[in-house]
């Protein structure tokens, strides 16, 4: 694991933590971290990036947004279906993400991505997150993606437009306690407004270290 009390990398640094300490050998490559702070963005590269790597399209009870399909951004279930999965043990992970609203990982989106030799990328929230830890140890890596500040995040959300200011609110107090699990992630990418660059060099280098 990279030293926890410096997980934030310039690139140089990243390059040689990660040729030290890691294992190649990866199942599951996870990004989480607040609504819009840009995971979606980071996994996206990613999986452009490298063949070796898939989405791992979860499953929501929240409505379907305007150019959402079922099936590629989401599997939008009832919260019956949901629930019946849920007892089924069709998730490897779950979370009441928002009130109401529950986001799980199937293990067969998983199964069917690992058995084709790939890699399953993860766009997550920070508990999802930590449980896969827990299940896949070292063959998962867990990137915590932040931005540079709670304002610049609630600017980029109010920019968005898809929230109400209730919802903006809710997803800021949400990423404040979020910060306290920061320290049990492998790696801290911060995804500062207007430098995408400096993100992606990040995102090269682990598509370099995992995906190649
Ligand atoms: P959105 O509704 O904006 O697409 O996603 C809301 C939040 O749910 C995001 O933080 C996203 O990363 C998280 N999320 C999406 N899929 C899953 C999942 O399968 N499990 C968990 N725990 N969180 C998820």
């Amino acid at each position: 694991m990279v030293d926890p009390q410096n997980r934030t990398l310039t690139t140089k640094q990243s390059v040689i933590q990660f040729s030290n300490t890691m294992s190649h050998t990866k199942k599951i490559i996870v990004f989480a971290g607040p609504s819009g702070v840009g995971k979606s963005t980071l996994a996206n590269m990613l999986i452009h990036h490298s063949d070796k790597c898939e989405f791992s399209v979860s499953a929501t009870t929240r409505p379907i947004r305007l150019g959402e399909q079922h099936g590629q951004n989401y599997y939008f279930f009832s919260k019956d279906e949901f629930q019946s999965r849920i007892e089924n043990g069709d998730f490897l992970e779950w979370e009441e993400v928002y009130p109401g609203v529950l986001y799980g990982t199937l293990q067969s989106e998983v199964a069917r991505i690992t058995s084709l030799g790939k890699i399953a990328i993860f766009d997550i929230d920070v508990l999802g997150a930590i449980n896969i830890k827990e299940q896949f140890g070292d063959e998962a890596h867990l990137i915590f993606v932040k931005p540079e500040s709670m304002k610049a995040l609630e600017e980029r959300l109010r920019q968005r437009g898809t929230d109400s200011e209730e919802q903006i609110q809710a997803r800021i107090a949400r990423f404040e306690k979020e910060l306290g699990y920061e320290d049990k992630f492998d790696q801290v990418i911060v995804n500062e407004t207007g430098r995408i660059d400096a993100a992606k060099e990040q995102v090269l280098i682990i598509a370099n270290t995992y995906c190649s």
